[in-house]
């Protein structure tokens, strides 16, 4: 083909945005439709391990994203009564892994994605509610009535994608019987005017509390997991009571009162999970991000994942090109199977956390301690196998 490839991605979030990023880098054509009227955020925060933020190099903007990030010096995994499990240094996983993590604002992130690439380039207001696609391109049909077509389409419209619903029906949610309450509080508005106390992941019987600096460290961000099975909306913007959260984290150690008694906001999620997708692909159009595989949250790598996906997206059309359906069928190649397994493995961290009986909070405990011990799991948790996958490597497309 002498034409540059015209893709067009769906959705404006962390995972197009980071797509259309790298796909310009390639040098092809891209628009990104996004349906809401500007580039917005939930205010939250969001971890990106090592692979995202060398993911991130790779596209040159892990300084960007570090200038306006958090980092920890070290990640503190308590018990809910406060007992230190394991502390892991923050150099120890830049020497293991090539990078370091960093927690940002999901408004930061976006605004620092959203100026890479060309404002021409975004399209607001634009809500896609079907793709059809042939041999020879894609069409994306918007809920005005206008359609576009491409050579390719992706599908990065989020954890509801109409975009995958239309190339491969709806989805089957499960609810987990979980829930989630969350708050950022700007730091100087704790009772100790410092993170350490409160930073880090408590693990308890029913929950896990994960509390992490934003902004620089300005803000504080706070996510705190529950079973409850009565409330059952997945939304991320539906506002709920302090007092509830504090009712239910009674007994909890003292700083986690404190943090909760420091947020005026608080919101309520309910947690679904689902299976693997067993597809990605049809004919010129694919899906990427929460799109391809929603998660629950327990490894932080939602936003990860998504941002893999474009990197990996980006190398299998520039390298397949001529033919667009074998390059996203090496994009799904190469992704679906990683993916698949953070999926899985996020789903079992939960259970995990959540340890009920005391012997086996204590089991899980020293086995952690003990791996850490070894040497060869930074973390103690297995987790090295995300944090070494380094998307802007060659390698990282399939053979
Ligand atoms: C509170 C919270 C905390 C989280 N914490 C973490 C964390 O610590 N670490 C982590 O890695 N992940 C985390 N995640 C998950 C992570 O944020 C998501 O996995 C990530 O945002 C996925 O990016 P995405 O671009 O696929 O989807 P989204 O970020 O949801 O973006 C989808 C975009 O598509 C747009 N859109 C939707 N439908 C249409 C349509 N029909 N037409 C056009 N546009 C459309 C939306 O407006 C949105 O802009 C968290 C999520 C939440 C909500």
């Amino acid at each position: 083909m002498d034409r540059k490839l015209r893709v067009v991605v769906v959705g404006g979030g962390i995972g197009g945005l980071t797509a259309a990023r790298a796909l310009l880098r390639r040098g092809l054509e891209v628009h990104v439709y996004e349906s809401s009227p500007e580039l917005k955020e939930i205010g939250a925060g969001v971890a990106l391990g090592p692979n995202a933020m060398k993911a991130l190099r790779s596209l040159d903007l892990e300084d960007a994203v570090r200038g306006i990030g958090y980092h920890a010096p070290v990640q503190f995994l308590r018990t809910w009564k406060g007992r230190m499990i394991s502390k892991t240094d923050a150099t120890l996983a830049a020497q293991r892994f090539g990078a370091n993590g960093c927690t940002i604002h999901r408004a930061d992130l976006l605004d620092v994605l959203a100026q890479s690439v060309p404002v021409g380039a975004v399209h607001l207001s634009a809500r896609c509610e079907a793709v059809t696609t042939s041999d020879s391109g894609a069409a994306a049909r918007f809920t005005d009535g206008t359609e576009v077509e491409a050579d390719v389409i992706v599908g990065a419209d989020g954890i509801h994608s109409a975009v995958r619903t239309s190339l491969f029906g709806p989805d089957a949610p499960q609810f987990t019987g979980r829930i989630c309450y969350r708050s950022v509080i700007p730091v100087a508005e704790l009772p100790a005017k410092r993170l350490e106390p409160y930073e880090g992941l408590w693990l308890g019987p029913h929950g896990t509390l994960v509390v992490y600096g934003v902004r620089r460290g300005e803000l504080v961000n706070i996510v705190a997991h529950y079973e409850d099975a009565t409330y059952q909306h997945e939304s991320w913007i539906a506002e709920c009571d302090r007092g509830e959260i504090l009712e239910r984290y009674r007994g909890w150690h003292a700083s986690l009162q404190e943090i909760f008694g420091a947020g005026d906001i608080w919101y309520k999620w309910a947690l679904y999970d689902r299976d693997p997708i067993a597809v990605w692909t049809r004919g010129r159009a694919t899906v990427l991000g929460d799109a391809a595989h929603p998660m629950l949250p327990y490894l932080g790598q939602g936003a990860g994942q998504a941002i893999e996906d474009g990197c990996v997206l980006a190398a299998a059309l520039d390298k397949l090109g001529a033919d667009p359906s074998a390059a996203l069928q090496l994009y799904e190649r190469s992704r679906r199977p990683r993916a698949s397994r953070v999926v899985l493995t996020s789903r079992s961290r939960g259970d995990d956390n959540h340890l009920v009986s005391p012997v086996a909070a204590l089991k899980r405990d020293v086995a952690i301690a003990v791996r850490k011990r070894l040497g060869s799991d930074v973390t103690g948790r297995g987790e090295g196998w995300i944090a070494e996958y380094d998307a802007g490597s060659p390698a990282a497309l399939a053979g």
